[in-house]
């Protein structure tokens, strides 16, 4: 495609063709650059690695966005993502302090305040259509709450979140923020967003939008807290740190990915997956084969039967060729699959840095019970993946940093099965299932869906 900027990359979602979008050359940091990085805080961080990618917005405005974006009122403390020892060597990088506990907070809350940025630059609006189990929808909610320009209308099964799940969404009053419950499963509102967003005619005239994990902003916004650990775990740029990273889309492990190739001294990315693991095979045998059936597991925000993020990684482990990569997912859109192994392209990815492995239900709990136990810390269980995956490829005098991607007490059923004990959960959000909520009930019906979009936008 015909190269874009920043910011219209932001809001318009997916090259022309169909790929995904990513910048013509990564930014490089120089040994002067990370010396300088070491001792910044978290805004001043992000601010200069952000700003390498977003280079149409003026330094000025970016600096007030990542300044209101990365606040103790959001993110409980000034650190934003505290790294926390657990002995020697062994850390976790707590991404999960924002207001929906989970680590996708990070890039969504950034997200917000760059879409209200980039809307009001031209008075445009945006209705954003969505999808949610849980996860996903909700961060989304609480990014774009209250921003002018930005209406969220988000689908959720009726009856099927937790209730603390269902009363994080349900709960805010905020006028541009719509809980569609849909009376069906959560396939059923993925469907409809899908027969919505088919709708090219409907999907221009009423400004559809969509803030799903393939949006590039969200990756970039993920790229500074790798440099922030790195810097907390080492005493100087000479030293080599490994992440462990628990994955579903690729987006977090992807930016992982592009720290690296920005110069942060990193060893290895250590893929978790759990029962879903497409990417394992990937990385274990060259061989993609996204799965016609995705399984539900206890690490539910990981279930995925194909890694959208992922096309990113193949790009450069191909050497940058668009030609190759669109060949490559022409299979997989076809419902098929590809194999690198007995491809030059395969022997690269230890180059990169890229290793990965398995994780099941049975090594969660026990994954759970054993960091309570030897440490006093509660893992949520797509944190638990990553540590057990993480401790497997753990090499000696090498850092290993484990991303926290969400906290235990978004996820008590299983932490009561693993430690016999309710998971402690922030102060401000005891009692949230009590407050009231404000939702639609609306059958599966695509066509009744527009009509509402249509009676709550201008
Ligand atoms: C989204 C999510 C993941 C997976 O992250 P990707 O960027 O999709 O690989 C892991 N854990 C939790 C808690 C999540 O919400």
């Amino acid at each position: 495609m015909p190269p874009k900027t920043f910011t219209e990359i932001l809001l318009g979602g997916l090259a022309t063709d169909g790929g995904l979008t990513i910048p013509e050359a990564y930014p490089k940091v120089s040994k002067e650059d990370l010396a300088a990085m070491r001792d910044m805080g978290y805004r001043e961080l992000a601010f200069e690695v952000i700003r390498r990618f977003a280079d149409d917005i003026p330094a000025a405005d970016l600096k007030v966005i990542v300044d209101k974006t990365y606040t103790a009122a959001t993110f409980r403390s000034d650190d934003i993502t505290p790294v926390k020892t657990l002995e020697p060597g062994l850390h976790i990088l707590e991404l999960s302090n924002g207001p929906t506990l989970a680590f996708k907070d990070v890039a969504m809350q950034l997200l917000g305040n760059l879409f209200e940025y980039a809307l009001a630059k031209d008075n445009a609006e945006i209705n954003i259509l969505g999808a949610t189990s849980g996860d996903t929808g909700s961060a989304a909610e609480y990014a774009m709450r209250g921003k002018k320009g930005v209406k969220v209308f988000m689908l959720s099964p009726l009856g099927k979140m937790s209730p603390f799940q269902t009363a994080q969404m349900y709960s805010l009053q905020d006028p541009n923020i719509f809980n569609i419950a849909v009376k069906g499963v959560f396939d059923d509102c993925q469907d409809i967003v899908k027969a919505v967003s088919n709708d090219l005619e409907f999907k221009a005239k009423h400004k559809i939008g969509a803030v799903n994990s393939i949006n590039w902003a969200r990756v970039t916004a993920q790229v500074v807290y790798y440099f922030k650990a790195y810097f907390a775990v080492t005493k100087n740029n000479d030293e080599k740190v490994s992440f462990s990273v628990p994955s579903g889309n690729f987006g977090n492990v992807c930016a992982g990915h592009i720290a690296r190739q920005m110069g942060l001294p990193i060893k290895k990315l250590i893929v978790a997956t759990n029962e879903n693991d497409v990417l394992d095979e990937f990385f274990r045998t060259g061989a993609y084969r996204p799965r016609p059936e995705t399984s539900h597991t206890s690490s539910p925000s990981m279930d995925i039967s194909k890694a959208s993020n992922f096309e990113r990684f193949v790009y450069d482990l191909v050497g940058r060729d668009p030609a190759i990569v669109k060949a490559l997912w022409q299979q997989v859109d076809g419902g098929g699959s590809f194999d690198l192994a007995k491809t030059p392209y395969f022997a690269k990815v230890g180059e990169f840095g890229m290793t990965s492995g398995v994780s099941s239900h049975a090594d969660r709990l026990k994954t759970i019970r054993q960091i309570y136990e030897q440490y006093g810390v509660m893992i949520d269980t797509h944190t638990a993946d990553g540590f057990k995956v993480g401790i497997e490829h753990r090499e000696v005098g090498v850092p290993l940093v484990c991303l926290e991607t969400a906290l235990a007490a978004k996820f008590d059923e299983t932490i009561r099965e693993a430690v016999g004990r309710e998971p402690e959960r922030p102060a401000d959000l005891v009692g949230i299932e009590k407050l009231p909520q404000r939702f639609e009930v609306m059958n599966s019906d695509a066509e009744a869906i527009k009509r509402f979009i249509v009676s709550h936008t201008g």
